[in-house]
C-alpha cells in the first residue's frame, strides 16, 4: 500500500474485518456505509457515475478458479453488470441505512454501468418500484435484452395489477425477492400476494421473501420481546409457506447473542434451504439434522437410530429446549410445513 500516493478504501457492511494498522496509515482514506452506517459522505458526482471497472479483481478471480471454484461461485465478478438505477426510499424503516432518504429518485440509465459484453444485469436498488419513473428506466433495461435482477429485493407492499403485469414479464434472473420485515404489515403482504396467485394462478416463477428477526423497534429486548419475535417470525413463515413464497430469515445482529439464539439458527437453517424447507416440518428438520441416516430417510428410522443409541444433536437439543421454554409457541409451528 505504500506504492501508491492515495488509497481510497470503503466496505459496506459495518462487521466486515479490517486489518491491523491499515486505517491507521497516512495515505488511506475511509469511507461507505461500513464505516459510517447512515453517517456516510455521499461520493462526488463524478465518482458515482463513472463507469466501474469491471476487471479489477480479473487476476484474484482467476486464482479462484485455478484452484477449484467454479464460475457460478464468482459469476457476480464474471457475469454481471452492477449498479443502481435508482437511490433512496420513502419509508425510513429504523434498522435501515437508508432512513435518512425521504424518498426514491432516477440515478442513472442503465447505459452507464452496462458492460455490453456481460450477459446479465444485477441492480442494487433499494425500492425501485418508489421511484415516480420507474417505467421510464425499466424500458431502457429491457431494450438491452439482458436478464436482470434486483437483488436488494422490491417492495411489494407497492405492487397494483398494472406492476404485477409488468414484473412477471420481465426476463427475470432467478427468484423474485421481497421483505416482510414486520407482521404489522400482514394484510398487505397477504392482499398483494393473494393478488398475485390471482392473476398468475400457474406461474412457476419464485417469489421469495426476507424475513428480519431479532430487531426490536422499541430497543428493549427483554424476555418478552424475545418470545413475540420468534412468535412472529414462524407466523411470517407460516403465511409466506401458505401462498406458496420461500421465506429467506435476516437475523439482526442482536438475534446472534440473544438467549434464544439456538432457536433463530435452526429457524434460519430450516427456511435458507428451499429443498429442505419445501420438504420437511420445522420439527424433522431439527431432528434429522446431524443424524447419520440423513434427511431422506428422517420418517423411517428416527426412532430406531435413538433405539439404537444415536445420540440427539444440537439441533434437537435447541428445539427441545425452545419446547420447554415456550410450549405454546412449539405447538402452533413446530409441525408447520413448508
Ligand atoms: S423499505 Fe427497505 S430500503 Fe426502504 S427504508 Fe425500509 S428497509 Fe430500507
Amino acid at each position: 500500500m505504500d506504492r501508491f500516493d492515495k488509497v481510497y478504501l470503503s466496505k459496506v457492511f459495518t462487521d466486515t474485518q479490517v486489518p491491523d494498522g491499515v486505517i491507521e496509515r497516512e495515505n488511506v482514506t475511509i469511507g461507505g456505509t461500513g464505516f459510517y452506517y447512515d453517517k456516510a459522505a455521499p461520493l462526488l458526482a463524478e465518482v458515482e457515475h463513472i463507469m466501474p471497472d469491471y476487471h479489477l479483481y480479473d487476476s484474484w478471480v482467476e486464482d479462484k478458479l485455478h484452484n477449484g471454484g467454479t464460475r457460478k461461485d464468482y459469476t457476480y465478478y464474471l457475469d454481471y453488470s452492477i449498479g443502481f438505477l435508482t437511490r433512496g426510499c420513502f419509508r425510513q424503516c429504523s434498522f435501515c441505512v437508508n432512513q435518512n432518504y425521504k424518498s426514491c429518485s432516477r440515478h442513472a440509465s442503465v447505459y452507464e454501468f452496462m458492460d455490453p459484453s456481460r450477459p446479465k444485469l444485477c441492480f442494487l436498488d433499494d425500492n425501485f418500484f418508489a421511484c415516480p419513473d420507474w417505467r421510464g428506466l425499466i424500458s431502457e433495461v429491457k431494450e438491452t435484452g439482458k436478464r436482470f435482477q434486483f437483488k436488494q429485493g422490491l417492495d411489494e407492499r407497492l405492487l397494483t395489477d398494472d406492476k404485477i403485469h409488468e414484473l412477471m414479464s420481465w426476463p427475470y434472473d432467478g427468484d423474485y425477492i421481497f421483505a416482510f420485515d414486520n407482521i404489522a404489515d400482514r394484510p398487505v403482504i397477504e392482499a398483494k400476494l393473494k393478488r398475485i396467485r390471482e392473476l398468475y394462478p400457474t406461474t412457476k416463477k419464485h417469489f421469495k421473501f426476507y424475513v428480519l428477526c431479532g430487531y426490536d423497534r422499541g430497543g428493549v429486548y427483554d424476555n418478552a420481546f424475545w418470545l413475540r419475535d420468534i412468535q412472529d417470525t414462524f407466523e411470517r413463515v407460516k403465511i409466506l409457506a401458505h401462498y406458496g413464497a420461500l421465506p429467506y430469515i435476516m437475523r439482526f445482529e442482536k438475534a446472534y447473542t440473544s438467549p434464544y439464539a439456538g432457536i433463530y439458527t435452526r429457524i434460519a437453517g430450516w427456511c435458507n434451504q428451499p429443498s429442505i424447507f419445501k420438504k420437511f416440518t420445522f420439527r424433522e428438520y431439527c431432528i434429522c439434522k446431524g443424524m447419520n441416516s440423513g434427511y431422506n430417510k428422517y420418517k423411517r428410522d428416527y426412532q430406531s437410530f435413538l433405539a439404537d443409541g444415536g445420540t440427539k444433536g444440537s439441533a434437537w437439543r435447541d428445539m427441545e429446549s425452545f419446547l420447554s421454554q415456550a410450549p405454546q409457541i412449539a405447538d402452533k409451528y413446530f409441525d408447520l410445513a413448508g
